[in-house]
């Protein structure tokens, strides 16, 4: 059987990265033409490799996750498939903003590295032959975009990085892995129901993401009012509760037209608006907070900038969101 043309695209990351004493772990420039010559990789597709950037993932940013997927939707079109190397800090958030708004189809598979090439037991080429016999399966087309590290195969919406350093890092808590890759053969065990696209050529990142902690005041409530957020992402407790003393304040916020949304600051699950006390959910809603379900909070900004990119009002966003939720 012929072999797939694969396109990696790499954009930094531990991946990417060596110990350079006396200046820690950082980026260095051979990584794309390693990647080149790399036999593993080589003998399972035709690769190519583009360099996007070369940058440790907390400097992504929303507007260059746009660039990326653009750039993805326009390269794919001559490859069946493409593997973007990231870093693990900011993937989840890249990962579900493309596959938000990527027009393709084919597989599109995110992958990182927990450990640098200067370490012990390193995982980066592992994980990117992985990654790269994932986007050769048919059955990976059509599943918007998955992450592959460890040998397992995640939804970019479900994904969590759960721990700071191990190398099964990227986990599922909620639902569990789609699919294992084996030295024999790649294996989907699950589908991926929920499928959301919401095409846009702009994104607007003027969105807050604020944590719900016990006894907190409503300061940075008032900080993103003040800056002319569009939104806020409320990480709530459990069900979607917040302290009562923050109230007045997501009021003041509904009053200066933001989308206030509540989601859970728990590790799994939905929120949904049942306590009626004063902060509960149910009362919460009633004055016009918007649930975010079963999505993550730092997902749920990244859905609300995409949403703010597509739609010109506030208006048009709620009428979206209050539809889907
Ligand atoms: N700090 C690194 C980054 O996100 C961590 C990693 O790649 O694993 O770029």
């Amino acid at each position: 059987m012929e072999k797939k043309k694969i396109l990696i695209v790499t954009t930094g990351g531990t991946i990417a990265m060596k110990q350079n004493s006396p200046f820690g772990v950082i980026p260095n420039d051979e990584f794309a033409e390693h990647l080149r010559s790399f036999p593993q990789l080589n003998n399972v597709a035709k690769i190519d490799v583009y360099e996007f950037l070369n940058v440790p993932s907390p400097f992504m940013t929303p507007q260059k996750m746009l660039e990326l997927a653009k750039l993805v939707d326009k390269k794919i079109v001559d490859y069946d498939g493409v593997v973007v190397t990231h870093g693990t800090d900011t993937l989840e958030e890249s990962a579900y903003l493309l596959d938000l708004v990527l027009k393709t189809e084919k597989p599109v598979i995110f992958t990182a590295a927990m450990r640098s090439n200067s370490e012990l037991g390193l995982d980066g080429p592992r994980n990117i032959v992985g990654a790269v016999r994932v986007a050769c399966e048919e059955q990976a087309k059509g599943k918007g975009v998955l992450v592959v590290l460890n040998d397992e195969i995640d939804a970019a919406r479900d994904v969590v990085k759960t721990d700071a350093g191990k190398i099964n890092s990227f986990l599922t808590p909620s639902y569990g892995l789609l699919g294992i890759i084996d030295p024999d053969r790649v294996t989907f065990y699950r589908d991926l129901i929920i499928r959301e696209k919401i095409h846009t050529e702009k994104i607007d990142s003027n969105v807050d993401l604020i944590k719900c902690v016990s006894n907190m005041d409503g300061r940075f409530i008032e900080a993103s009012i003040n800056h002319g957020a569009k939104a806020i992402v409320l990480e709530a407790f459990g069900r979607g509760n917040v302290p009562r003393f923050i109230v007045k304040d997501i009021k003041k916020a509904l009053e200066h037209n933001l989308i206030v949304t509540v989601v859970s600051r728990t590790y799994t699950g939905r929120v949904l608006p049942e306590y009626g006390y004063e902060g509960g959910g149910l009362s919460l809603k009633k004055m016009g907070v918007i649930f975010g379900d079963d999505l993550k909070g730092p997902k749920m900004r990244i859905k609300l900038m995409v949403l703010f990119g597509k739609y010109k009002t506030t208006e048009a966003v709620r009428n979206y969101l209050q539809n889907k939720n």
